[in-house]
Order: C-alpha cells, then sequence, then structure tokens
C-alpha cells in the first residue's frame, strides 16, 4: 500500500507515570506513517481523494495536548483509533511517539514506543431457533451496529434452513454478515459472546436449540488455531447455511485454507 508520512512532530504535552509529568509537561516526538492507496489523487491531482497530512499533523497536535496518559502506549493506542475512526481513505496506520526528556535519569536520546493499527474485514455468521428468531437475529446485528470500532457494510438475506448435527429441534435462521472493524479476532469473539448473552443465550446440548448464535467466519485472510478461537470458522465447506449468505457477500473471497473460493465450495456442496 501507498504511504503518506510526518516525521518528527514537536508536541508539548503532559502525559506520564509521575505526578510531576502531568502538570509540568514535557516534549513528545510523533511520527506517522498513514498507508491508504494515493493512485486517485494522483492521476487527478485532487486533496480530496487522498489524506491531507496537514489536518492529521493539527488532530495529531491536539488530541496529544487535550488527553492526559500515564502510558505511552495508551497514548499511542488512542490516537491511532481516534485516527482511523476520523480520517477518511485511512487504511492502517503506524504511529511512533518518542520522549526524548522522559525521567530515567540515565544518559539516553530517547524512549519509544512503536505501533501499527488497521481496520480488517471479518464476516460473522447468525443464527436462531429458538423463540422469535427474527427478532432475536435483528437485535443481535443491530448489537454489532452499536459496537464501537465495529461498522456493518452487508447484510445477507435470512435463510431458513433444516437443523444441524442430529439434534431433533426447531428450523433456524441463518446468514451472514460484513463487519469493518478495528477490534481484534479476540475481542471481537468476546463481543459475539456478549451479544449471545444478551439474547439469553444458555449452552446446554452442542447444536443444539439456541436463541443467537454469532460466529467470526473469516478475519482477513488470518489463520488462527487457539483453544478458544478456530478462524476460519469450522467445516464451512460442509455447511450450505454458511455458504449460501457467504456466496451473496463475498463469491470470490478465497477460503485461506482450503485455497478455494466460495462459490467454488458452494459448488461443491450442491454436486455431493
Ligand atoms: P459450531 O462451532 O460447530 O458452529 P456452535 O456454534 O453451536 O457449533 P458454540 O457452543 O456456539 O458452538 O461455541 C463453542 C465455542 O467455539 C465458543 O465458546 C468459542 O470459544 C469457540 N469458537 C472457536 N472458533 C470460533 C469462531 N470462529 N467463532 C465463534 N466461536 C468460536
Ligand atoms: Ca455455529
Ligand atoms: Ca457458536
Amino acid at each position: 500500500m501507498d504511504k503518506i508520512e510526518i516525521r518528527g512532530l514537536e508536541i508539548f504535552a503532559n502525559h506520564g507515570v509521575f505526578p510531576e509529568e502531568n502538570v509540568l509537561g514535557q516534549k513528545f516526538v510523533i511520527s506517522a506513517t498513514l498507508y491508504t492507496d494515493t493512485r486517485k489523487a494522483g492521476l487527478t491531482d485532487e486533496l480530496t481523494a487522498s489524506i491531507h497530512y496537514g489536518e492529521v499533523s493539527q488532530m495529531i497536535t491536539e488530541f496529544t495536548k487535550n488527553h492526559t496518559f500515564k502510558l505511552l502506549e495508551a497514548l499511542a493506542e488512542n490516537l491511532c483509533q481516534m485516527l482511523l475512526e476520523t480520517v477518511p481513505h485511512l487504511q492502517k496506520i503506524t504511529l511512533r511517539i518518542e520522549k526524548p526528556w522522559a525521567p530515567v535519569g540515565l544518559p539516553l536520546d530517547t524512549v519509544a514506543v512503536e505501533i501499527t493499527r488497521s481496520w480488517h474485514t471479518a464476516y460473522v455468521a447468525f443464527g436462531s431457533n429458538l423463540g422469535d428468531k427474527k427478532k432475536y437475529v435483528d437485535d443481535g446485528i443491530q448489537g454489532l451496529r452499536n459496537t464501537e470500532h465495529c461498522t456493518v457494510e452487508a447484510v445477507s438475506e435470512y435463510l431458513i434452513t433444516e437443523p444441524y448435527g442430529g439434534v431433533e429441534q426447531d428450523n433456524f435462521l441463518n446468514g451472514a454478515l460484513k463487519l469493518r472493524t478495528l477490534l481484534t479476532p479476540e475481542e471481537l469473539l468476546d463481543r459475539l459472546h456478549e451479544l449471545e448473552a444478551a439474547a439469553n443465550r444458555e449452552r446446554i446440548v452442542r447444536w443444539g436449540p439456541r436463541t443467537l448464535d454469532l460466529d467470526i467466519l473469516f478475519y482477513d485472510n488470518e489463520i488462527i488455531d487457539t483453544l478458544e478461537l478456530h478462524v476460519p470458522h469450522i467445516d464451512i465447506e460442509n455447511r450450505d447455511f454458511v455458504l449460501i449468505p457467504m456466496n451473496e457477500l463475498a463469491p470470490y473471497y478465497r477460503h485461506p485454507v482450503l485455497n478455494r473460493t466460495i462459490s467454488q465450495l458452494l459448488d461443491s456442496l450442491n454436486n455431493r
């Protein structure tokens, strides 16, 4: 991706662990690499098609002066979040904060924290087969819309499907949605569990009846296998209630483990 850089922006502000730092203040030096696609701005010579580095420098300065954090980590995290949320066309940012006068009491040049943060695309499956299914699903989606650092970009049609996994139970309402998010996969899973809990979901039998089930199907092209989290979600290739809505949202998304597109996986399943 293309980069726009801001180097060595000096700001006098009050961040630090020691109370005197919060009162007296000191110098902070901030550098940012803004990742964006400059192609359109390059061809049209229009500033609105790109990122205005003057405005971004102003935003960084104001935010750094108007807040007080103990840690450079917290200042960096909050600055990245604010910029990703507000600067149009900004996809990813590397931010470095130096504190050359840090009260360490030793002859060092500077201390610094550098982090990289970006927008991610996740696909989330939803399902319900208990009670007012449509309301549970609608509320779950609304819950994601109301979640900080998340934008629901598209929602598939709701699909009525037969239960899966051999437990005798009512039909399901299923579907999937596309999410733009700053949350990590683990944070997103926690949020999905909160929304399931808000729907009074009880876990009695696996694949048994539930008011609301929310699964992370994909997260960018990441492959994650921990005790709590498998991404891509297991068994996608065998589940038409996942592949049909995914095919509506992203037929050419390529499953990063199976190396086949959603549309190919759906075709294979239909031909079995
Ligand atoms: P299945 O996972 O086969 O669709 P299920 O949705 O009924 O079955 P749950 O009881 O909802 O299973 O989830 C069990 C656990 O699966 C969750 O507590 C969660 O930690 C874990 N899990 C692993 N990977 C994912 C993922 N990608 N999305 C959601 N949960 C996941
Ligand atoms: Ca599930
Ligand atoms: Ca689940």
